[in-house]
């Protein structure tokens, strides 16, 4: 029988291994326990995949990888994710209403063990505590080397050891073109303490890097560090490398209505001749908390105690560019306490889409987060790391 080897038991090296047929399969984990990252996934609940209803394209949900992404959705959409749980007895799901799909229990631990049960029926090795620190090809076979000193053979190795920030010695010699990798899904520092305590605040926005198309749109949270919620994550997303390479210093620009600057303007225009003799102040337009109001009227640079008569134009017009394009700045980046991934990683011009083989090296697979694949937040990464892992799965 085929001997195949999977290095790495998380999402996507269980699931290979789960759904891996007619092979000798063992897996190597590094770490004392199978999947210990899934388990906390979504705040422990796992955000499994995504409907993909709110989406215009792929592109939207995959700032890297949406070409390979398109395909491999094809080949193991989410109504495949689901339809393969199910089978493997997990009790049903939930859709809320942004698409995110979670267990129907909200347990991220019902996903692991369905996942553990469908290994153990299928017979797979699973060995913790063996860091993989050597992969080469000896004659026919594939030659693994554990940092304990022990080494495997092996027909077929499929690598999903996740995340590489630091890149991947395990690599080393083989030649494989590598993207480097930076942290993707973090939300930004701003050094401005009159933002700063607007705390606790959650309004809709739009996000912009001011020259680059950069730009996000979603619920936008007021932290005591500065900027966080999906408005935010989506933007580190799309800007991940240019914010690295920037140091994660870059203006910012925020629309704190979401809307068109020629909405906001015929709003505003009605807002402020609907009653002169009211203070500017006194109540907020477009269901602004009227702390971010006030906030805003003294980005505008006007009196606190102006009246909505008083405007005049140039005051009219300030106030419109400071609610449609108020400049921030991203002044540092924060961890996201609950998703973070990198961006980079395998070049995906090494891989074969169809088969997730390495182009160079025949019965060398990657899988998951190893690859140059990654996804805004959603259930779109665990949604990458299973149909990638189903394509190698069924080509190993
Ligand atoms: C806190 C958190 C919450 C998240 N929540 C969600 C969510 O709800 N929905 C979503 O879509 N995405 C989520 N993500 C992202 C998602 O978890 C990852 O995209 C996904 O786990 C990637 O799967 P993977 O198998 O490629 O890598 P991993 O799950 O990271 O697994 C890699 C495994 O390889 C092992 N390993 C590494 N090096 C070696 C080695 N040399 N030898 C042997 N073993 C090795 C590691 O110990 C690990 O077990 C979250 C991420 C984090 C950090």
């Amino acid at each position: 029988m085929k001997r195949v080897a999977i290095i790495g038991a998380g999402a996507a090296g269980c699931f290979a291994a789960a759904d891996i047929r007619g092979a000798r399969v063992d897996v190597y984990e590094s770490a004392s326990v199978p999947m210990a990252k899934l388990a906390v996934t979504g705040g422990g609940r796992c955000n499994i995949t995504n409907s993909f209803e709110h989406l215009r394209s792929v592109e939207e949900a995959y700032p890297r990888g949406a070409r390979l992404m398109k395909r491999a959705l094809k080949e193991f959409s989410p109504q495949d994710t689901l339809r393969w749980f199910t089978q493997a007895g997990v009790g049903g799901f939930v859709t809320e209403p942004d698409g995110c799909v979670f267990p129907a229990s909200q347990d991220a631990r019902e996903i692991v063990r369905a996942l553990q049960r469908r290994m153990a029926d299928g017979g797979v090795q699973l060995h913790l505590g063996k860091k993989a620190v050597s992969l080469m090809k000896a004659d026919a076979a594939w030659r693994l080397g554990f940092a304990d000193g022990s080494s495997a053979e092996a027909d077929s190795v499929l690598v999903t050891v996740g995340g590489a920030p630091r890149g991947l010695p395990l690599l080393d010699g083989l030649d494989i073109p590598w993207v480097q990798c930076v942290p993707s899904l973090f939300t930004f520092t701003v050094n401005d303490p009159a933002l700063r305590a607007l705390m606790g605040l959650v309004v809709p926005a739009q996000l912009a890097i001011p020259g680059t198309g950069f730009r996000s749109q979603g619920q936008l949270l007021i932290t005591d560090w500065g900027l966080s919620g999906p408005a935010v994550l989506k933007l580190s997303s799309y800007a991940a490398r240019y914010l690295h390479d920037y140091g994660y210093n870059a203006p910012l620009s925020i629309n704190w209505t979401a809307l068109p600057q020629a909405d906001v303007e015929s709003a505003l225009k009605e807002f402020v001749s609907d009653n002169k003799q009211k203070l500017l102040a006194s109540s907020a337009p477009f269901s602004l908390p009227l702390r971010l109001w006030q906030y805003i009227i003294g980005l505008a640079g006007l009196r606190d105690d102006i009246r909505r008569g008083e405007l005049g134009s140039k005051g009219f017009s300030r106030l419109v560019a400071m609610l449609t394009a108020a400049p921030s700045r991203i002044d540092g980046r924060n961890h996201f306490r609950d998703e973070f991934v990198t961006a980079g990683g395998v070049d995906l011009s090494a891989i074969d889409p169809s088969t997730m083989q390495c182009r160079l090296h025949p019965g060398l697979f990657f899988a998951g987060e190893i690859l140059d694949i990654d996804a805004i937040t959603g259930g779109f990464n665990l949604q990458a790391a299973w149909s990638t892992a189903h394509i190698a799965s069924r080509n190993l």
